[in-house]
C-alpha cells in the first residue's frame, strides 16, 4: 500500500550520466522531492562510466543546482541517489545491481516498486527488458513499469521488433513511452478546453470549423546531434509522435469517462480514420525542406548540410509540413495542417483552429471580408489561450474590428507551472499511463509516417536547400494550403503579449 498516497519507487536511470537526465530528470526529481510529493524513493544511476556514489550525487547536485533554483534540502536529496557503472549487455552487471535494488529497497522500505527509465540510445532498449527480466530484477513483490524514451523505433516494423522483444518482460500497461508533449499542461488543457465548455464543443466539427492547424517550430538548427538527425529527420523525430500525439487529442470524440483506457481508445480511433495515401500521393499531403545558412538572432548561421556530422549532399529533412484528413463524420473535408521545423524565425508551438465565415457580412462593403474567428491554443514558450472575434470598432458608424481575448496560463499560476518531464515522472510512480502512448498510437502512427518516408528516402530533393535559417520554412508548404484557399496563421499577429 502507498502512504498518505504519495508514490514510492526505487527508480533505475539507465544513462545516468547524459543529457537527459541531467537536464530533466534530476531536476523533476528535486521539484517532486521540493513539493513533498515524494519522500520515500532511491535512485539508481547506472551508465557506463566508472563513478563513486559521491562522485555521482556530486553530478546530480551540479544538475539541481543549474537546472532549477535549488537552495534546500540539497544533501538531503542527493543521498537518495547511488550508482552503477554499468555494462548493457553483462549479465554479471545486471546480477550486482539486482543486489542493489534489493538493499535499497528495504532500506527505503519501497515495497519493491520498480521503475526501469531507459535514458539511453534505443538500440540498448531490447537488450536491458530482455536482461533485467533474465537476472529477476522484475521479480519483485511491488509494481514494476519500464519508461521508456523516443524513439520508440524509426519505422512500423521496427517498432514492432522492439515492442516484441519488451514485451517478453513488462505487459502493455507496464510500459509507459514517453512523449514528452503529453506531459505539458497547454497539450493536457486541449481536452478540457474542448470537453468542459459549452461555447466550443458543439462547433468542434465539420459544420463550423474550416481547417485546424499545428505549428511546432524551433530556431535551433540540429546542433551536436547531426548523426542521429540524419537517420530521423523532422519526419521521425517530430511528426510521427509530437505532432500526430497533438492532432489525435484535437480531433478524438469525447471519452465515456477520464480514465486512460477510455482516453487511449478515442485516440487510437481518430489515429484509425486518418486518410491514408498511397505513395504516388504523398506529395500531394506532405512537402520537406532542409535549412540554408541564414541569419538567427542577428547572428550568421550554416546550413544543414555543413553542420557537424552530417553528409555534405545530405537528402533528410529539416522541415514538414503536411495536410490530414480525417475521415470520420465529425471530420469529413476539414484538413488538419501541421508543420515542424528547425532553424525557424521563431521558437513556438500553437494551434490554430480557424471557424468557417458566417454566411452574410454586414459590416463591410462588398468584396471585403470579416476576419473569421480563431482560438489559439499557445503551448509553448507561450502558455494560454487567444480567442479571436469581431465587434464593433469604436467611432462613428457600424464597423467590425477584430479583437482578442488571452488568458495566459503563465501569469495566473506565474512560474509554478511544472515541467513536463516532472508530471511524466510523477505519473509513472502513481500508475497514471493516460499521458503516454500506447502501442496501438505508435504502431498506426508509423504506419502512416512510413509510406511517406519511403518515399522520400527514394526520391532526391533537388531543391534542398529550400529555406533560408532564420524564416518561416520554405514556399512549398505556403503553396499546400494555398491551393485550399488557406494560409498559415503566424504567431505574430495572435501573440499573447499583444493583447
Ligand atoms: P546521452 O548520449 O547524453 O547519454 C547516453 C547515456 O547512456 C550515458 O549515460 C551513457 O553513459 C549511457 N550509455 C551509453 N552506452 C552505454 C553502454 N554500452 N552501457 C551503459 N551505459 C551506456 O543521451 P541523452 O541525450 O541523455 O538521451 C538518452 C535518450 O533519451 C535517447 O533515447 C534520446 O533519444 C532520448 N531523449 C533525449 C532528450 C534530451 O533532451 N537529451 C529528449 C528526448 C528524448
Amino acid at each position: 500500500m502507498e502512504q498518505n498516497n504519495k508514490p514510492t519507487a526505487l527508480i533505475m536511470i539507465f544513462g545516468a550520466t547524459g543529457d537527459l537526465a541531467k537536464r530533466k530528470l534530476f531536476p523533476s526529481l528535486y521539484r517532486l522531492f521540493q513539493k513533498n510529493s515524494i519522500d520515500k524513493f532511491a535512485v539508481v544511476g547506472v551508465a557506463r562510466r566508472p563513478l563513486t556514489n559521491q562522485e555521482f550525487q556530486e553530478n546530480v547536485k551540479d544538475s539541481i543546482t543549474t537546472f532549477t533554483d535549488a537552495k534546500e534540502n540539497i544533501d538531503e536529496f542527493v543521498s537518495h541517489f547511488y550508482y552503477h557503472s554499468h555494462d548493457v549487455s553483462s549479465s554479471e552487471s545486471y546480477i550486482q545491481l539486482k543486489g542493489i535494488c534489493d538493499r535499497l529497497d528495504s532500506h527505503y522500505e519501497l515495497q519493491g516498486n520498480r521503475i526501469f527509465y531507459l535514458a539511453m540510445a534505443p538500440e540498448f532498449f531490447g537488450t536491458i527488458a530482455e536482461q533485467v527480466k533474465e537476472q529477476g530484477l522484475t521479480d519483485t513483490q511491488g509494481y514494476k513499469r519500464l519508461v521508456i524514451e523516443k524513439p520508440f523505433g524509426h519505422s512500423f516494423e521496427s517498432a514492432l521488433e522492439l515492442n516484441e522483444r519488451i514485451r517478453t518482460a513488462f505487459a502493455e500497461d507496464e510500459i509507459y513511452r514517453i512523449d514528452h508533449y503529453l506531459g505539458k499542461e497547454m497539450v493536457q488543457n486541449i481536452e478540457v478546453i474542448r470537453f468542459a465548455n459549452a461555447l466550443f464543443e458543439p462547433l468542434w466539427n465539420s459544420r463550423y470549423i474550416s481547417n485546424i492547424q499545428v505549428t511546432s517550430s524551433e530556431i535551433l538548427g540540429v546542433e551536436e546531434r547531426g548523426r542521429y538527425y540524419e537517420k530521423s529527420g523532422a519526419l521521425r523525430d517530430m511528426l510521427q509522435n509530437h505532432m500526430m500525439q497533438m492532432v489525435a487529442l484535437l480531433a478524438m470524440e469525447p471519452p465515456i469517462k477520464l480514465t486512460t483506457d477510455e482516453i487511449r481508445s478515442e485516440k487510437v480511433r481518430a489515429l484509425r480514420s486518418l486518410r491514408p495515401m498511397s505513395k504516388e500521393e504523398v506529395g500531394n499531403y506532405f512537402v520537406r525542406g532542409q535549412y540554408d545558412a541564414g541569419t538567427v538572432n542577428e547572428k550568421e548561421v550554416p546550413a544543414y548540410r555543413t553542420e557537424p556530422m552530417v553528409d555534405p549532399n545530405s537528402n533528410t529533412e529539416t522541415y514538414v509540413a503536411g495536410k490530414l484528413m480525417i475521415d470520420n463524420f465529425r471530420w469529413a473535408g476539414v484538413p488538419f495542417y501541421i508543420r515542424t521545423g528547425k532553424r525557424m524565425d521563431v521558437k513556438s508551438t500553437y494551434i490554430v483552429v480557424q471557424f468557417k465565415d458566417i454566411p452574410m457580412n454586414l459590416y463591410y462593403k462588398t468584396g471585403e471580408t470579416l476576419h473569421p474567428n480563431l482560438l489559439v491554443i499557445h503551448i509553448q514558450p507561450d502558455e494560454g489561450i487567444t480567442l479571436l472575434l469581431n465587434a464593433k470598432k469604436t467611432g462613428n458608424g457600424v464597423k467590425s474590428t477584430p479583437i482578442q481575448l488571452s488568458y495566459s496560463n503563465k501569469g495566473v499560476d506565474s512560474l509554478n507551472t511544472p515541467e513536463a518531464y516532472e508530471k511524466l515522472l510523477f505519473d509513472s510512480m502513481r500508475g497514471d499511463a493516460t499521458n503516454f502512448t500506447h502501442w496501438d498510437e505508435v504502431a498506426l502512427s508509423w504506419k502512416f509516417v512510413d509510406t511517406i518516408s519511403e518515399v522520400w528516402e527514394n526520391t532526391k530533393d533537388e531543391t534542398f536547400p529550400n529555406y533560408p535559417a532564420g524564416t518561416t520554412g520554405p514556399k512549398c508548404a505556403d503553396y499546400l494550403l494555398a491551393e485550399d484557399g488557406h494560409f498559415w496563421w503566424p504567431v505574430e499577429n495572435l501573440d499573447l503579449q499583444d493583447c
